[in-house]
Formats: structure tokens, sequence, C-alpha cells
């Protein structure tokens, strides 16, 4: 297996984990582009928005619900959750993956 996100969702690759289910990984991005970029992750490999099925509709869902829970866990008032979708969307890595973007405001 070549993916590395599947790597670090099977412990061979490390990454700082700030939350994790059956379902998702959440990490912090290794580049961040703001103050706070996380990376909602879901276990199952699927390569892009481009491949997902019917049968991910209930995964997509929590997808997005887990992103929410995040933001509201880090009392973020505002956020950006991004999927890039293909090299020519910005895609790099072909493991889907729900970015959450924020300027973290002191509390
Ligand atoms: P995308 O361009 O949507 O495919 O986003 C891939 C993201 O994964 C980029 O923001 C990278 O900085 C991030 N990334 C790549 N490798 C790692 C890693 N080993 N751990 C955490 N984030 C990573
Ligand atoms: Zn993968």
């Amino acid at each position: 297996m070549s993916c590395i996100f599947c790597k670090i969702i099977n412990k061979q690759e490390s990454s700082e984990i700030l939350y994790e289910n059956d379902k998702f990984i959440v990490i912090k991005d290794i580049n961040p582009k703001a103050s706070v970029h996380l990376l909602i992750i879901p276990k199952k490999h699927i390569a892009s928005i481009k491949e997902i099925e019917q049968q991910d509709k209930e995964l997509m869902g929590q997808l997005i619900l887990t992103g929410k829970k995040i933001a509201e866990s880090k009392n973020l008032k505002g956020y950006k959750l991004i999927i890039n979708v293909g090299r020519e969307g910005g895609q790099i890595i072909d493991h889907l993956h729900l970015h959450l973007l924020a300027q973290q405001i002191c509390p």
C-alpha cells in the first residue's frame, strides 16, 4: 500500500492525530496554510470525489459532520471546509480528505 494517508491510518507513518474513531482520522496538516489546518480523512480508501458512489452517501455526510464537530470543539467562529478534486483542482494526495482551515482567534 503506497498511499500516505492509508499508512497514517494504519500507524505505519507518524502524524499528529487530533481525533480518531472507527471511520475517520483527523490530523494536523504537515504544511499548514492557516493557523488551524486540519485534515479529516475517511479510513476507507477512496481516491477522490470523482470515485464516490451512492453507497458513500452516509460516509460523506459523516465527513462534513466530523468537520463541524472538530470546528466546534476548537471554538472556531468561522472556518472553511474544502475538498480539492483532481490535480487540476489542487489535489495532491489521492485519498479523499476534507481540509478544515481557520484563523484561530485568541480565547
Ligand atoms: P490536497 O492538495 O487536497 O491533496 O491536500 C493534501 C494535503 O496533505 C496538503 O495540504 C499537504 O500539506 C498534506 N500532507 C501531505 N503529507 C502529509 C503528511 N504526511 N501528514 C500531514 N499532512 C500531509
Ligand atoms: Zn489511502
